[in-house]
């Protein structure tokens, strides 16, 4: 293969042509109009009407489907109460928080600290599920906390953690937006049920933030009280397969949730109908693809922490491994005004792929970057290489024009997560646009010889990270022996991929062999790169910062004047970097094994 590029930018023209021509707005519009009608907390029967919209449409267009009902731990808050204490007591409005403690609507009462929020200007939408709140060693024990931000399981586990008695999260508008506070990824376990939430936590919108803020400066105390249903409770994964037909077995996954908060038409019914419009029209061509379509849809998102996809990636761990060559989420496309693709995730080696793809189809080109540890990105740990989880998203420009802050969905409007995330937030255009781009990049990967991913971008991204963590742990420890191996392992990717012939087929040996390989690189590169869990588990909802094993480099100037702590932190170094070394080492042999 002369250039990688060739690999990346892989594109079966008649199939594509075919697919995006098929792609029409009237289908997915009607199920929009049709969907939100519906609220779809996880596990109700209303939430189950709408999964029935969908199956209605899969039996009208003749797609296999099952409809799993796994039993899922849901949190539903329900209601909320805060008022001051004292002569002139005030109440004001208030929600809870998925998965905090319930009172049962018991008002508790304690006095009010403010501890200001961290959150910095141009951060992220995915960093406010993860940023945590600075104490800077202020006692918190027994009080409530205000603070601002949203209820993010970093925050609620520091005040936890602080002793806090409750927290009230002041939102940064006029409205109130919903959240989920554990940090407990998908369902709990053995191992992680004592991480769940022990304190209340209520939002209350800016204005009312301000006057509570107040209060507590001059020493105030409040009540508040909680109402949640968080119990075990059955809820719908619902799974479509279009098969192809050169390797039926091999598939991509392209997933999103159904449920969600209040009408949510931009979170996510808009991502609901581009994956059935997505299905509908695989399916009638599904004579032109080489591999297959797994379509899924979520429930447990919202209220269980992406609870409905963790269900999958343990119910199937296995045949992912063995057969998925990418996870594909959609979330958030098709909202008013989101002309970029300035949000959006993609593991290192899909960045070409997306790029290429998004460009050509759009004409507009991505800026994709590393996925947080958000979204339903429930697959790292088996190592599924996996793009986009926010979609279009407004320009930096349109969102400052506006005096928007930042939210997780919507394409950036801030309707995100509250009861006016209703149909006037979409964009006829702008959702059929995004619907071609998804199935542009799902068809991409489906059809290519050898999956169009580029593992020297994630060798270059590993080098950049080694250079910053050599840096910081400069005369404490020595990484030598990472550069090494990844030295080799860049040398065995450059053999195999130029020797990737620049005529393949799809399911000829010699593809199988290269596109075995590509799989199985992302097998033993993803989890290094985004995961401290065993195999098969799962993280924390809370930040992983790249090669985890190697980030405790970042303590080792503060260990140079501490003997003790520089201790611990070459012990955490060494056997980190043994298990990266290693990593890269099995990675290096897959791909000599593969050179053809
Ligand atoms: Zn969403």
């Amino acid at each position: 293969m002369a250039e990688l590029a060739t690999l990346t930018s892989y594109t079966d023209k008649t199939a594509e042509a075919a697919i995006l021509d098929a792609i029409s707005i009237d289908e997915p519009w009607s199920l929009v109009e049709e969907m939100v009608q519906t609220v779809r907390l996880s596990g109700t029967d209303e939430e189950r009407s709408a999964f029935g919209m969908i199956t209605a449409k899969l039996d009208a267009w003749g797609i296999p489907y099952t409809l799993h009902e796994p039993e899922c731990f849901i949190s539903h808050p329900l209601a909320a109460t805060v008022r001051t204490l004292g002569p002139d007591g005030k109440s004001y409005r208030a929600k809870t928080v998925a998965m905090s403690l319930s009172t049962d609507g018991q008002e508790i009462e304690g006095e009010l600290i403010y501890i200001p929020g961290t959150a910095g200007q141009g951060y992220k939408a995915g960093d406010i599920f993860s940023a945590g709140v600075n104490l800077q060693e202020r006692s918190i024990e027994g009080k409530i906390v205000i603070t601002e931000g949203m209820a993010a399981p970093g925050k609620v586990r520091d005040l936890m953690r602080g002793g806090a008695l409750a927290g009230v999260f002041v939102n940064p508008g006029q409205n109130i937006h919903e959240g989920i506070c554990t940090s407990i990824w998908g369902t709990p376990d053995l191992d992680n049920q004592g991480d769940q939430p022990t304190i209340a936590a209520i939002a209350v919108n800016n204005p009312s933030g301000l006057e509570l803020i107040e209060h507590a400066t001059i020493g105030g105390s409040i009540a508040l009280s909680t109402t949640l249903e968080t119990r075990w409770r059955t809820i719908p994964v619902l799974v479509a397969d279009v098969k192809g037909t050169v390797e039926p077995e091999k598939y991509v996954l392209l997933h999103g949730h159904l449920d969600g908060w209040h009408y949510g038409a931009g979170d996510n019914i808009t991502g609901d109908v581009t994956i059935a419009e997505v299905a509908r029209v695989f399916n009638e061509n599904r004579g032109s693809l080489k591999r297959s379509l797994k379509a899924a849809w979520w429930s447990g998102h919202s209220h269980g922490r992406y609870a409905g996809s963790t269900w999958f990636a343990d119910e199937f761990a296995i045949d992912l491994a063995h057969n998925c060559l990418a996870q594909v989420n959609c979330d958030s496309p098709g909202c008013r005004w989101a002309e970029t693709y300035n949000d959006l995730s993609a593991l290192t080696e899909a960045f070409d792929f997306v790029t290429a793809t998004i460009t050509d189809v759009t004409g507009i080109v991505p800026e994709p970057s590393r996925p947080p540890r958000a979204g339903d990105y429930s697959f790292n740990g088996i190592g599924l290489t996996g793009f986009y989880m926010l979609s279009s998203t407004m320009s930096e420009e349109a969102r400052a024009e506006r005096h928007y802050y930042p939210v997780g969905g919507c394409g950036a409007n801030i309707e995100w997560h509250t009861e006016d995330d209703l149909i006037h937030i979409l964009d006829r255009d702008i959702l059929l646009r995004d619907i071609k781009m998804y199935a542009a990049s799902v068809l991409r990967v489906v059809n290519a010889p050898v999956a169009p991913f580029n593992f020297r971008a994630t060798t270059a991204e590993f080098r950049a990270t080694l250079d910053t963590y050599q840096a910081a742990a400069e005369g404490v420890f020595d990484f030598g022996m990472t550069y090494r191996a990844l030295d080799d392992l860049d040398q065995a990717l450059d053999g195999f991929y130029a020797a990737i012939p620049a005529d393949l087929e799809a399911g000829t040996p010699e593809a199988v062999t290269c596109n075995d390989a590509q799989l199985r690189l992302g097998r033993i590169l993803i989890p290094v790169n985004y995961s401290r869990a065993e195999a098969f588990h799962h993280d924390p909802a809370l930040s992983v910062p790249p090669l985890p094993d190697l980030a405790p480099a970042m303590q080792a100037a503060h260990s140079k004047v501490d003997p003790a702590k520089r201790g611990l932190v070459r012990a955490s170094l060494t056997r980190g970097q043994n298990r990266l070394v290693w990593a890269l080492i099995q990675a290096a042999e897959t791909a000599r094994a593969a050179t053809i």
